[in-house]
């Protein structure tokens, strides 16, 4: 499994054995109920499918948690409103996607007809619960997953499979008395330690609001267009991230040497044809265009 998961370009595989959540629950419902997920209502759905993999594929017997890195060797023009570097490139969904099929398939090929589904950053699965269970790394203060050997720039995803494996058991934490992603956090979001208020966040404001952002914030944004690092550039297990290997996750546009009044002069018809395949999209040009105007006056 995890020769076949390194073969496809995966940097780390664990598994755990599907089952409910007991740990997570309290803490999802709690953060749901603070609301903490802001106007993000799909987080609401599928509570009892996200505490457990069981009801999401039939016979379930193991969660296969990867990671796929995504931390760019390139970087963007300092002076330029700022992209998430998960977003330097190709939508990571459809790159990931198409390995875990063939995943998936040499599976098969391999142990004969088995029943699973393939999930890459999907609402029902919580990704990063499975991934620290399956011993990829823990969950630091700013909620993020980290890997002992290579930080945080990492791409979630699992396969969900009706075979019985041995499982790989949680690490500990590692993030001892540092607080360098609290005291970082532009807008505060990071309300406590290991409890991020979405609704506070730069990359939801960003990204996932679909109305004005609220003028308290303005000057907090740190000069981000999309998305928001700041939490994982600060944190020191991020000084052992590697270059990824993924050729798609490249800027092949030219985006990354993009001047500010480039971006502000783009039209509809450029970020349609720049971000097509891009995470980017996922805000449209009108969010876009909000984030730009929000971070123009000041
Ligand atoms: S992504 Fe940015 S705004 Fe959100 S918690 Fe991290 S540092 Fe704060
Ligand atoms: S910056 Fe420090 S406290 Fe925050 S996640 Fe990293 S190690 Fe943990």
């Amino acid at each position: 499994m995890k020769q076949t998961a390194r073969a496809l370009g995966f940097d780390f595989c664990g598994i755990s054995k599907a089952g409910f959540l007991e740990e997570e629950a309290p803490r999802l419902e709690a953060w749901l109920q603070q609301g903490r997920h802001g106007n993000m209502q799909y987080m609401e759905n599928h509570f009892d499918k996200r505490l457990d993999p069981r009801l999401l594929v039939e016979g379930a017997r193991s969660v296969v948690s990867l990671l796929y890195n995504y931390y760019p060797q390139q970087q963007q023009n300092s002076d330029a409103p700022k992209l998430s570097k998960y977003a330097y490139g190709h939508d990571y969904h459809e790159v990931i996607r198409d390995k875990l099929k063939t995943f998936l398939d040499l599976l098969k090929a391999g142990i004969g007809e088995i029943n699973g589904r393939a999930f890459v950053d999907s609402a029902p699965v919580l990704d990063k619960a499975w991934a620290r269970k399956s011993g990829l790394g823990w969950i630091g203060k700013n909620a993020n997953l980290i890997n002992r050997q290579q930080g945080s720039f990492f791409f979630i995803a699992e396969l969900i499979i009706d075979v019985a494996l041995d499982e790989d058991g949680p690490i500990k934490d590692y993030c001892g008395t540092c607080t360098r992603c609290i005291d970082a956090c532009p807008t505060q979001a990071i309300v406590q330690p290991y409890v991020v208020d979405g609704s506070k966040c730069i990359s939801y404001f960003t990204i996932e609001l679909k109305d004005q952002i609220p003028e308290s914030y303005k000057g907090h944004f740190d000069n981000w267009a999309f998305g928001c690092d700041v939490c994982q550039d600060v944190c020191p297990w991020n000084s052992f991230s590697k270059p990824h290997q993924e050729p798609l996750f490249n800027d092949d546009r030219g985006l990354l040497d993009y001047t500010t009044q480039q971006w502000q002069d783009m039209t509809e018809e450029v970020f349609n044809a720049l971000f097509k395949n891009s995470p980017v999209k996922r805000t449209k040009y009108k969010g876009l265009k909000r984030n730009l105007e929000f971070l123009k006056r000041g």
